[in-house]
């Protein structure tokens, strides 16, 4: 994600500043703003390791996450959103629609397109059924039970998934997880395990099947080098497809649910 340089410096402690140190608790941690662009979500983060402000668009809903060097209090992160606010406005207009977990939704699972059916008068939970995904109980839980599903859906064709590339190659995972992370798609560790993202389990199994072979290939592989992608080959036959499938479609899963 790109991260336009600021176009302010940061500004220097004023004495107010220094006779109280500025930690988290001095900013809230999100508020609404007025852009250009309509009202926006602004979430305040405090890095140590950053060594300027910088902002960046959360594809997921569209806030703005604002980043700030240990010195540097709120003016400047404001300051920076003005100098921006064209970017914002842009990368925000950019963004494909959300799609929120609510009952008539269709949410793609696998591809497929499911529509989110309430009803009102079941036990709870959540199930698919005819190609639709059934909500059980009172309407304030069904974003959680749809999520719920989807992540358990995830986990089971994930994991087949993995066992089956780690068998073709001869590898094995410690354990398969999976996750709401929303800049990577995997991911291996160093003690063989592997973590997806939830999201994925809405992509069409021929994507599904691209990224558990190359967190396997990972399994060998610590690296993206020449012999790490001809693993991955012999381990899926989609990798290109996949790949521009996840380059050209992956943003809008991160905006579903
Ligand atoms: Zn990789």
């Amino acid at each position: 994600m790109a991260r336009p340089e600021p176009a302010t410096p940061v500004p220097e402690l004023t004495n107010r500043d220094r006779a109280r140190p500025i930690s988290i608790m001095d900013l809230p941690p999100s508020e609404l703003l007025p852009l250009p662009g309509g009202p926006a979500r602004v979430e305040w983060r405090r890095s140590p390791r950053a060594r300027r402000v910088s902002l960046r668009i959360r594809p997921h809903d569209g806030a703005i996450i604002v980043t700030l060097p240990p010195r540097a209090g709120r003016p400047a992160g404001l300051a920076l959103l003005r100098t921006h606010a064209a970017w914002v406005s842009d990368r925000l207009a950019a963004l494909p629609s959300a799609v929120p977990f609510e009952d008539g939704a269709s949410v793609p699972v696998g591809g497929v397109g499911h529509l989110i059916r309430h009803v009102p008068g079941g036990r709870g939970g959540a199930w698919f059924e005819a190609g639709a995904i059934h909500v059980a109980g009172a309407p304030e839980f069904l974003r959680r039970r749809v999520h719920d599903l989807l992540r358990a859906e995830a986990r089971r064709r994930l994991s087949a998934l993995a066992a089956e590339k780690a068998a073709l190659g001869g590898l094995q995972a410690r354990r398969v997880t999976v996750k709401d992370t929303v800049s990577r798609w995997g991911s291996c560790s160093a003690d063989g395990s592997l973590a997806f993202s939830w999201r994925l389990v809405m992509a069409p199994p021929f994507v599904q099947d691209y990224v558990a072979a190359h967190e396997v290939a990972h399994l060998r592989h610590m690296n993206h080098g020449p012999r790490f992608w001809a693993l991955v080959r012999t381990l899926t036959p989609h990798m290109d497809a996949a790949v521009s499938w996840l380059h050209e479609e992956g943003q809008s899963l991160m905006r579903i649910g």
